[in-house]
């Protein structure tokens, strides 16, 4: 069901890439639980090798249950081709690895997940790239960053830990006149909210972690390509436009076309990094991709309801949820996610660091686990877990100072989680 009319969302979700299964007429898609698959004949095998003809070699580099997941993910954000692996974390490597080489840089948002503000500032260090991290909403100094070395510019559309919508377009613009491509990470938007290709970017990463499974269950990463850029219109990225020694020196660009990015993913990114989705984790996010959209929608629903009555609540000094009129980014949210400001917040609790060690403690339905984007909803004090290696001020500029927590709603009853919310507010206030 790939060529068909153009179909909703909600079809999409369900059925783009899959088909019954060719062996068995299975409906739903098979878990294909091998590592290799047999060659029709030698020549077969030559072909499949030389990238002459598309087909399964080994699960390191495909398997027919993760192709269907990429298919999939790459209709929901509107792109031309996807490359699953084992984590987002993988996912933003994968991304990075064509662009980038030894001295060359990025300029990522400063205001990111905290696991990538240290996999940016310090573990990219080893392979001699460097990341500048610029205020996204100052679009002026994100044009001054940019330098000959410059490579690509990152930055999520809802940044985690929530409330800040990044304006996709004027960055896009920047990277546009760079002559590097955008890289947005959507993990926390999801395709359903916010499709960054419409908006500019070149490629969307995810966490397929999050919302994409959408109940915690296994971890995966996803880098789709828009197919838009032109990767020889400068000599900045060999890899791609340039004969690939890694590949017995053929031109992806030249080659594969708009599926350039894609195919070096597969045949160089997953051939020689290993970062593999296995077929399993790929069964359960497909299992999450079929409902996306009426999760989204209920985890909007009620983050709205949440965060309004925490914000009108003594107890707490404010709420950053851009669905909130106080938000400054209530106007920008209608642009860049048409259909809500995501189930991400923070909020700041009266009484600092203590009392939201406090109320974390005293939460029944809210789990204190360091995840998002489960239908079960999560609190976590950023501070004290996941940007605890970030000094003070990185903290604050990420919008995890010490007194504020995040939650990620869930879809169970908001009335339930505003009772759960009001009784542990209580018990970490008095
Ligand atoms: C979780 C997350 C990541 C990292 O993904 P993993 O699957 O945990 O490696 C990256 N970006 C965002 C926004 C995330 O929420």
């Amino acid at each position: 069901m790939t060529d068909g009319p153009t179909y909703g969302f909600d079809t999409l979700q369900i059925h783009a890439g899959a088909k019954p299964d060719p062996a068995t007429g299975a409906r739903q898609t098979p878990i294909y639980q091998t590592t290799a698959y047999v060659f029709r004949d030698a020549d077969h095998a030559a072909a499949l090798f030389n990238l002459q003809e598309v087909g399964f070699i080994y699960s390191r580099l495909t398997n027919p249950t993760v192709a269907v997941l990429q298919e999939r993910i790459a209709t929901l954000e509107g792109g031309v081709g996807a490359v699953c692996c084992s984590s987002g974390h993988a996912a933003q490597i994968m991304a990075l690895f064509p662009l980038m080489g030894p001295g060359k840089n990025i300029i990522a948002s400063t205001r990111l997940y905290g696991g990538t503000v240290t996999q940016f500032s310090q573990t990219i260090k080893r392979f001699g790239w460097s990341c500048k991290f610029v205020d996204f909403d100052d679009v002026e100094a994100v044009k001054a960053a940019v330098d000959d070395d410059t490579r690509a510019i990152f930055g999520e559309a809802i940044a985690n830990p929530g409330g800040y919508i990044m304006d996709v377009r004027s960055i896009a613009d920047v990277a546009d006149a760079a002559g590097v491509p955008l890289i947005i990470d959507n993990t926390t938007a999801t395709p359903y909210l916010c499709r960054p290709i419409e908006h500019g970017a070149t490629l969307v990463v995810h966490s397929t972690t999050k919302y994409l499974t959408g109940n915690g269950t296994v971890t995966g990463g996803c880098i789709v390509d828009s197919g838009k850029f032109d990767w020889s219109a400068n000599d900045k990225f060999p890899s791609l436009s340039q004969p690939e020694p890694a590949y017995h020196g053929l031109k992806f660009h030249e080659t594969f076309g708009p599926l350039a990015f894609t195919f070096h993913g597969i045949a160089i990114g997953l051939r020689d990094l290993g970062m593999t989705m296995n077929p399993q984790a790929a069964h359960y996010t497909l299992m999450g991709t079929e409902t996306l959209s009426l999760r989204m929608e209920r985890h909007v629903e009620n983050a709205t309801k949440i965060a309004k009555w925490l914000e009108a609540d003594a107890r707490v000094d404010y709420v950053t949820y851009a669905g909130l009129e106080s938000s400054p980014y209530f106007e920008r949210v209608k642009t860049v996610c048409p259909k809500g400001a995501g189930g991400l917040f923070t909020f700041a609790v009266k009484g600092g660091y203590d009392s939201c060690v406090k109320l974390v403690n005293a939460l029944e339905i809210f789990s204190h686990v360091a995840n998002l984007g489960d239908t079960r909803s999560l609190i976590i004090h950023s501070a004290s877990t996941t940007h605890r290696q970030l000094s003070a001020e990185q903290q604050v500029a990420a919008g995890a100072g010490a007194n504020v927590v995040r939650v990620s709603i869930g879809t169970e009853d908001a009335n339930d989680l505003i009772a759960d919310l009001d009784q542990a507010l209580t018990k970490a206030t008095s």
